[in-house]
């Protein structure tokens, strides 16, 4: 028998629970709750170190939540790219396929708490829906099953979503993103291996925040799923108080190294209600960013994105590097700060005149000033 289910049903829930827990005011914990649902495994909770620290600020409900003067339900306006209610297709040849709205426990900063904890809002009779959307539509190539967490689904139900799935001959690609690595590894089976290994090419994608949550436990549930030749990545979402600090983030990115995870993600926390008082700067963001960049591993080095309110998608934002750029050469600055200077080839062509002055997003250099080359 597995002992991961035993294990979730000894999740606090309750506001009693929780309270009791963690010395907080039952009334409080109760209002919260009801805007967006509260639980922490009692795996998780047993890292806590104490009152305020960087896990407990992810998971554990803070009355800051009830103000609702910044921030909005939908930040990323995914309602407008549900063409079905299982479904959020924003770039041309890839989806997101919510399967799931459980999770292990409850980020307090979820960018998609208007859904996630609500089975009315994900259910299980939106799959088939969304199978057949996925179907209908050969331009996928690539899906992405979240939630909610799709782990959190027994095997045989996650099995059949990923066989039918597998079954469409216009799909290259499937991914999963999870976050019961961190909160849950027990649920990781060499059983649950096994079974995703029969649907390669697979990839999955995990969410750990702080070095503290790279755990023994951790460890071995992301060995079993490199093991099965699944590669891994990470999306790390940048949290005051949690992981805004470069020295912190360095090393988290270091230690999903040695647990075989590639740092693909760090998101800006998105601009969603009840969520200020766990939002940073964007220059906090950049900051770190520069402390990563030459400092550490090159395989360290995530990208930092901005998912754009109103749905514009990830939008790549980095330290600007390049001072100057003119046909005769690029002067950029490297990771210590000194100047280096690149000829540019001869005969390039000359800088068409631009249109209107706006901020330019170039995809390699992101936010900057540099106009479009050619
Ligand atoms: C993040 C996201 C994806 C995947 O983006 P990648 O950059 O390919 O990882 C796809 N669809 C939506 C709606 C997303 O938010
Ligand atoms: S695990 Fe993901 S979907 Fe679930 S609450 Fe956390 S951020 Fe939201």
């Amino acid at each position: 028998m597995d002992e991961w289910p035993q294990i979730l049903r000894g999740s606090l829930r309750t506001p009693e629970e929780i309270s009791a827990r963690f010395g907080l005011n039952k009334e409080m914990i109760r209002k919260v709750a009801r805007v967006f649902k509260t639980q922490i495994t009692p795996y998780y909770a047993s890292l806590i170190k104490s009152k305020g620290d960087p896990l407990y600020r992810q998971v554990v409900p803070d009355m800051a939540e009830l103000e609702r003067t910044n921030g909005v339900a939908d930040p990323l306006d995914e309602e407008r790219d549900s063409p079905v209610p299982s479904i959020i297709h924003r770039y041309p040849d890839r989806l997101l396929f919510l399967v799931s709205h459980c999770c292990a426990s409850y980020c307090r900063f979820c960018t998609r708490k208007r859904k996630v904890g609500d089975p009315s809002k994900i259910h299980p009779r939106y799959i088939e829906e969304g199978l057949d959307y996925i179907r209908n539509h050969a331009e996928i190539r690539d899906v992405i099953v979240s939630g909610g967490d799709p782990l959190m689904l027994s095997d045989a139900r996650l099995e059949y979503i990923l066989k039918e799935l597998r079954a469409i001959p216009h799909l290259e690609i499937l991914r999963v993103g999870t976050r019961v690595p961190c909160f849950l590894p027990q649920r990781v089976t060499p059983k649950l291996a096994a079974m995703l290994k029969k649907y390669h090419p697979l990839y999955i994608n995990v969410h750990f925040n702080h070095p503290d949550e790279l755990t023994p436990e951790a460890n071995q549930a992301l060995g079993l799923l490199a093991d099965a030749g699944i590669p891994l990545g990470c999306q790390t979402v940048l949290l005051k108080g949690v992981n805004d600090d470069p020295v912190i983030m360095r090393r988290l990115m270091q230690k999903l190294l040695i647990a075989r995870v590639r740092p693909y993600y760090i998101y800006q926390a998105d601009y969603v209600e009840g969520t200020d008082h766990l939002r940073t700067t964007v220059e906090k963001g950049i900051e770190v960013m520069d402390a990563l960049r030459g400092w550490t591993s090159g395989l360290a080095v995530p990208y930092y994105v901005i998912d754009s309110p109103g749905g514009g998608g990830k939008i790549p934002v980095l330290p600007k590097y390049v001072q100057t750029l003119d046909e005769n050469k690029v002067v950029m600055r490297n990771y210590a700060g000194e100047l280096y200077a690149y000829p540019q080839a001869q005969g390039t062509p000359k800088k068409r005149p631009r249109k209107e002055k706006q901020p330019y997003v170039d995809p390699c250099f992101g936010v900057t000033n540099v106009p479009p080359i050619g």
